[in-house]
């Protein structure tokens, strides 16, 4: 199911909620918060390039070294691409609390579930 949110782009990345601002971010301020890279938090940069979540990846390198998008998409790698996107995701809830309590001084973002 998570594969599937992901997909369709109703997750909780940057890139669709424009977290922590209000207005909504334009799509290109959604920048990743969580390395410095100054990209996207796209769906492809949360799971495949962002730093911030090197050590999580580290036993799916071999679903991961893909040739293309698309492809780690492919039912051989559903299994284990959704576990690791659990990992991820969790992940980033730890960090994701740490940088809301460092830029929210009333953690109001966190408190809403962003
Ligand atoms: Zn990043």
């Amino acid at each position: 199911m998570l594969i599937a949110q992901l997909r369709i782009n109703s997750h909780e990345l940057r890139c669709e909620t424009g977290c922590w601002k209000r207005p909504k971010e334009a799509w290109e301020e959604s920048v990743c918060v969580f390395c410095t890279s100054g990209k996207v938090e796209t769906e492809k940069h949360f799971i495949l390039e962002c730093e911030a979540f090197k050590d999580s990846r580290d036993n799916y390198i071999n679903i991961l070294t893909v040739s293309s998008w698309n492809n780690l998409f492919s039912k051989g790698t559903m299994e284990k691409l959704g576990e690791l996107i659990i990992k991820l995701i969790r992940k980033r809830a730890e960090l994701q609390k740490s940088v809301c309590e460092a830029v929210c001084p009333i953690g109001y973002c966190y408190s809403r579930g962003h």
